[in-house]
């Protein structure tokens, strides 16, 4: 007798939500405290959705489009968010810079773009090592705040931080919402384009003129009321983390009504497992591995879902991701995350690329570049920094590649703040090594500043309009 309850999609066979538990688990947490873990855990299944089926469908149509070459997608956010970052001005300043780093990127590629916040979750990291040494001791390292803290006493694993995370998670979710649907987004509203630090006379007569072109739009836009659309005044910003935690993951997951084949239709997948953590989740770069626990969990959730490709990644496992997360070749379901770093790139990513658009996967894929995490430096006493040069060598080695390939490279994957922080090196800011300690507040990798960001979308959109 088939059990009722299960989705019967295509490729679910033998999937539970916890039948990634027989696998090999990589950066698998060991709890101290297993009665406090199971509490957590049951609290957690008991808890609402944080996101509904209905917005990950949408987010999912979106992908097919940046699949077929017709979108743009853009996926930004801290390394770790941190429960701190839970509060209206770091809220804020993201979406903003989200935005308007969208806005850049649609004049220049002429496409729509589709937003992915590394927000509202983002908080469970992969380390080296479990252990690090601080001031000459060995201590558990800092593992994102799902996990535990950063400061050296709060270093023991903590199930109660499962719950918080969740707790976080929505609040962060939630004023994302209330902020869009009252007119964050609200293109009327003259934006702050601060080009003040562009010393670069060239860069900055490039920069004036699309800023120029964008106010001038938007005025005229309102000049003739077609700015009083729904449309300009609210914008989809999606949700996105690594899922690491399959613990965390798995309780998340749930049984839901697919809202593309309602209970009475006949189709065969009426109800599918969509992980309502998130809109849009990926496998990080050390869990990819075919036969452990994250690709088993993942091949059954309904969620679009990124992998994370690099310099680690031999040709020959891309096919067999593929066709064990997207059996059914749906368009746009994976998103291919490719960060091999400015040095490695030309001579990896066109093998990458023909494995995948030789097969029968061709054009189902989003490419997406992420130009941060295989450009990882670190300098004087050990600072983890990024240059600002290393970043766009890569992402134009990128976009070379995917031209001659006949590829079509979807979007950038990135790790920045709308704060003012001095943690990448270079810029049009020109920050050097001295700069870093002015406000280096990462705990984990090198962002992006708001300078920064929004002069790599610059220099994306001159790429598509040259
Ligand atoms: C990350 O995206 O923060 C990360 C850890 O990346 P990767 O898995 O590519 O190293
Ligand atoms: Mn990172």
């Amino acid at each position: 007798m088939v059990d009722p309850t299960l989705p019967t999609g295509l490729g679910h066979a033998g999937w539970t939500p916890d039948s990634w538990r027989s696998k090999p688990v990589k950066q698998n947490p060991e709890y101290p405290d297993q009665k406090a873990l199971a509490k957590s855990l049951a609290e957690l299944k008991k808890l609402p959705p944080i996101v509904h089926p209905r917005e990950i469908v949408r987010l999912k149509q979106h992908l097919r489009d940046v699949a077929r070459g017709e979108a743009f997608l853009l996926q930004g956010g801290d390394c770790a968010e941190l429960f701190d970052y839970c509060e209206q001005g770091a809220i804020e300043s993201k979406i903003k810079l989200l935005l308007q780093m969208s806005l850049v990127l649609i004049w220049g590629a002429d496409k729509r773009v589709v937003r992915i916040g590394r927000m509202a979750g983002q908080y469970a990291k992969p380390r080296s090592s479990p252990m690090e040494m601080v001031d000459g001791k060995q201590v558990p390292s800092f593992r994102g705040d799902i996990l535990n803290g950063f400061a050296l006493d709060e270093r023991e694993l903590d199930p109660n931080r499962l719950v918080k995370a969740y707790h976080h998670s929505s609040a962060t979710l939630n004023y994302i919402r209330a902020a869009l649907s009252s007119g964050i987004a609200d293109l009327h509203r003259p934006l702050d384009w601060g080009l003040g630090h562009v010393r670069d006379p060239a860069l900055k007569a490039k920069y004036s003129e699309a800023v120029n072109f964008l106010t001038d739009m938007l005025r005229f836009m309102h000049t003739i009321g077609a700015d009083k659309t729904e449309k300009l005044e609210t914008v989809d910003l999606f949700t996105s983390h690594e899922g690491l935690l399959l613990e965390y993951e798995q309780c998340l997951t749930r049984l839901l009504d697919n809202p593309l084949h309602p209970p009475s239709s006949p189709a065969a997948n009426t109800k599918e497992y969509y992980n309502t953590s998130a809109h849009f989740l990926w496998i990080g770069d050390r869990t990819r591995q075919i036969d452990h626990a994250h690709v088993e969990f993942f091949r059954g959730i309904a969620n679009p879902i990124g992998v994370k490709i690099g310099p680690t990644t031999p040709v020959a496992d891309i096919l067999p991701l593929l066709r064990t997360l997207n059996p059914a070749r749906e368009e746009g379901k994976i998103t291919l995350i490719t960060r091999y770093g400015a040095a490695l790139v030309g001579g990896l990513l066109p093998a990458h690329i023909r494995a995948v658009e030789d097969s029968e996967y061709a054009r189902t894929v989003v490419w997406q570049c992420d130009p941060m995490h295989g450009n990882t430096q670190s300098v004087g006493g050990g600072v983890k920094t990024r240059a600002f040069s290393d970043i766009f060598s890569e992402l134009q080695q990128t976009l070379r590649i995917h031209k001659e390939q006949g590829s079509y490279l979807g979007g950038v994957h990135l790790e920045l703040t709308g704060d003012a922080v001095t943690e990448c090196l270079g810029g049009s800011e020109g920050l050097d090594e001295d700069d870093l300690s002015t406000n280096y507040t990462s705990f984990c990798d090198p962002r992006l500043n708001e300078k920064q960001a929004l002069e790599l979308a610059f220099l994306i959109a001159d790429h598509y309009r040259c």
